[in-house]
């Protein structure tokens, strides 16, 4: 493992668009490696973090490539101006993970790339692998769409595996990117107002494959239609399900939705050559990620479980199909639906404990399916009701679940915010 060379991609010229996660370690690590580069970004705030760079709305004659943020639409809804500049002028727009592996590729380095989309287990799933890969002594590097950026990762050798999260944005701005071994794990629908309908969702998910040759080995879920489709128009692909029995149960990979990102990553770390033995023992020892069905604390041997990714009902559904007798914390921004969807769970919760904005719209929904609950207001009185109301059960819950099946911008920054927040009120208990 080692930094790419300083004059690797010299000669090449590069407009960064879009200075966020990706966008400004991109244009640093390309500069790092003697290209010139242009950096842009609407917001004057994302421009001034852009210190040492130079900043300048982009000149497109020359360029070798737009590597426009992935937030940024260059099609639907509305392209922006920048990116209809750069297709009228035939301009490549790339994502920082082509970039990442032209570098490799250009630093002469074999390494393999895997990669993993889907609409749900991405990051679950990706560092799944990575950490099975490192069980079994294989170099690796993941990152990408979760976690560290692409262009951020560290240059491997021949030996390595690249394990990248790919989200259906970075998908369409691929352009010579390979994937030895390619993961597509589930699709439902989401994000249409970049991609107009689910077609062109799947559509730009199914570019995970592209390039592939009849030696790299694509994994397809066909838990649901779209899926299903898609493996039975790649006659190659292997095939997982949430029900195959897979090689291990991870006790921090819990439920069936698990149990396809399980599927998958042995599927993929198997055509990596890794053991059997070794992929079990990954899975064994895998330790999650935060804010997915976290474990954060055992108090009086009830386990604190941290889900606070879980910002729709039917993510919610996911961790409350895992457990029998639940002290529920939940609330927020109500998604559309709200949790009527969540009814046929509602016999496995005890008491639910409900906090933020739209904490009365949940509480209807409770009252109209007899499931006792609680307006807390804040997550901090809803900690220590729930201790309270935990110590006292008879017979004691298996768990109590943050899950809120609710956006959080209404009390936090974000979903981590209330995460972190709610593992160190349990910590602080315990
Ligand atoms: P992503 O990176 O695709 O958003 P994560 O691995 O972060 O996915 O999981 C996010 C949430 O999605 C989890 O908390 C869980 O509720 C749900 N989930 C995880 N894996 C799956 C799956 N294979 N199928 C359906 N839902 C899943």
């Amino acid at each position: 493992m080692s930094s790419f060379p300083a004059y690797l991609l010299a000669g090449h010229r590069y407009a960064v668009v879009g200075l966020g996660k990706a966008g400004l370690p991109a244009a640093r690590a390309l500069v790092a490696m003697g290209a010139e580069v242009t950096v842009w970004d609407d917001k004057p705030a994302a421009r001034e973090a852009a210190e040492g760079l130079v900043v300048a709305e982009p000149v497109l004659n020359g360029l070798t490539a737009l590597v426009l943020s992935p937030g940024i639409p260059h099609a639907l809804p509305k392209p922006h101006p920048i990116a209809e500049a750069a297709r009228a002028a035939r301009v490549p727009i790339i994502c920082d993970a082509e970039l990442l592996y032209v570098a490799v590729r250009a630093a002469g380095s074999k390494a393999r790339f895997a990669g993993i989309t889907g609409t749900n287990g991405k990051s679950t799933t990706t560092a799944l692998l990575a950490h099975i890969l490192t069980t079994a002594g294989v170099p690796n590097e993941a990152g990408a769409n979760l976690g560290t950026a692409a262009l951020s990762l560290q240059l491997l050798s021949d030996d390595g595996v690249y394990v990248l999260e790919m989200s259906s944005y970075m998908l369409e701005r691929i352009a010579t990117l390979r994937f030895h071994v390619a993961c597509m794990l589930n699709l439902s629908p989401d994000h249409l107002d970049r991609h107009g309908d689910m077609a062109g969702y799947a559509h730009a998910k199914r570019q995970i494959f592209a390039r592939q040759t009849n030696t790299d080995t694509a994994v397809i879920g066909i838990d649901d239609a779209y899926s299903l489709d898609m493996a039975n128009s790649l006659l190659r692909a292997i095939r997982i399900s949430e029900h195959d029995a897979p090689i291990a149960k991870g006790r921090t990979l819990p439920g069936l939705h698990n149990a396809q990102n399980v599927s998958a990553a042995t599927a993929m770390a198997r055509a990596l050559g890794v053991s059997d033995e070794a992929i079990e023992e990954g899975i064994l020892t895998y330790p999650g990620l935060p804010h997915r069905q976290e474990l954060v604390a055992n108090i009086a041997g009830v386990d604190w479980i941290n889900d606070s990714k879980a910002t729709n009902a039917d993510s919610t559904a996911k961790a409350l199909s895992c457990y029998d007798n639940i002290v529920w914390i939940a609330g927020g921004s109500a998604k559309e639906g709200g949790i009527e969807t969540l009814a046929e769970y509602f016999p496995r919760i005890a008491h639910a404990f409900l906090i933020g904005r739209d904490a009365t719209v949940l509480a209807e929904t409770l009252a109209h399916h007899q499931v006792l609950h609680s307006i807390v207001g804040t997550l901090e009185t809803a900690v220590r009701q729930a201790a309270l109301f935990a110590l006292g059960a008879d017979p004691s819950p298996d768990v109590v679940l943050l899950s809120p099946a609710c956006a959080s911008w209404d009390q936090f920054t974000g979903f981590d915010q209330r995460g972190d927040q709610f593992r160190a009120l349990a910590k602080g208990l315990a």
